[in-house]
């Protein structure tokens, strides 16, 4: 039943809070019998330092590409399709979209954070409605951009918002109507499914930050493109029980699972 083959969301050691190299998630794709792999390291960013440690800095982005290549020429010999990526967030007066499509296959939009007041606030803490509907015009403006043919943990706007009133969730269903319209595939995001059993040592599906069932309804209203990202973040995870759950959820919810992502689509 569960036919996944490909998968798109992966994370290396450069990020800082991950393991491996993209060989190493390619030798685990191959031991999985997976057509394809997509290496999507979340992307040095002006302005953004990796102080923080949640990116590469921007100095190594020559190493990430070299450390593409290698896994490109073992993907060849073992005839996975291979796509080289970015995990990237969406700020209208940042200009490195384009230099990194010509370096890449696709980026995917993690928005993790928002611009408030002029400053930078992370998209895992905000609280209050107004920060919700800031983080959904950034979204829309970026999916709008053609830049991006993924959009990651949409709910991540909810991580720290327990109880989503109906007025929150409904701020999002333009995004999901958008994506629908620009046939960009939504994520249902295995890894915060990790995170809540590594929370509350539950599989209770209320307990997710992200996925949100009640988010999910809504994609199913609207018809989007749902694609099941595994967000590896470990070589292990690549396909692991969150994975399966994920998609479990998704076919509960009769949603529209696509496989397939468009790769280099922006200078055609
Ligand atoms: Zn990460
Ligand atoms: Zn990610």
């Amino acid at each position: 039943m569960i036919k996944h083959k490909k998968s798109f969301h992966s994370h290396t050691y450069l990020c800082r809070h991950a393991e491996g190299i993209p060989l190493d998630y390619l030798k685990e794709a191959f031991k999985q019998g997976y057509q394809a792999l997509g290496i999507s390291e979340h992307a040095p960013m002006p302005y953004l330092k990796s102080a923080n440690s949640v990116r590469m800095d921007m100095s190594e982005f020559p190493l990430y590409l070299s450390l593409l290549e290698e896994g490109e020429s073992f993907a060849k010999k073992h005839n996975i399709a291979f796509y080289k990526g970015l995990e990237i967030e969406y700020f209208t007066e940042v200009d490195i979209y384009e230099s990194y499509l010509r370096d890449l296959d696709y980026l995917i939009l993690g928005q993790h954070y928002i611009i408030e007041n002029n400053k930078f606030k992370s998209t895992f803490r905000l609280e209050r409605y107004e920060q919700v509907e800031l983080y959904r015009n950034l979204v829309m403006d970026a999916l709008k951009t053609g830049y991006f043919n993924m959009l990651c943990h949409p709910e991540i706007c909810f991580n720290n918002i327990l109880n989503p009133s109906k007025e929150m969730y409904e701020l999002l269903r333009p995004v999901i109507k958008l994506a629908k319209e620009l046939n960009i595939p939504i994520e249902l995001n295995a890894n915060g499914i990790r995170k809540a059993f590594k929370e509350y040592n539950s599989l209770d599906e209320r307990y997710y930050r992200y996925p949100r069932i009640e988010f999910l309804k809504m994609v199913k209203e609207e018809g989007a493109p749902v694609i099941i990202g595994s967000d590896t973040h470990k070589v292990n995870y690549l396909h692991d029980w969150a994975v399966e759950k994920a998609y479990q959820i998704a076919h509960r919810l009769e949603l529209n699972i696509v496989y397939d992502l468009k790769m280099n689509y922006y200078f055609k």
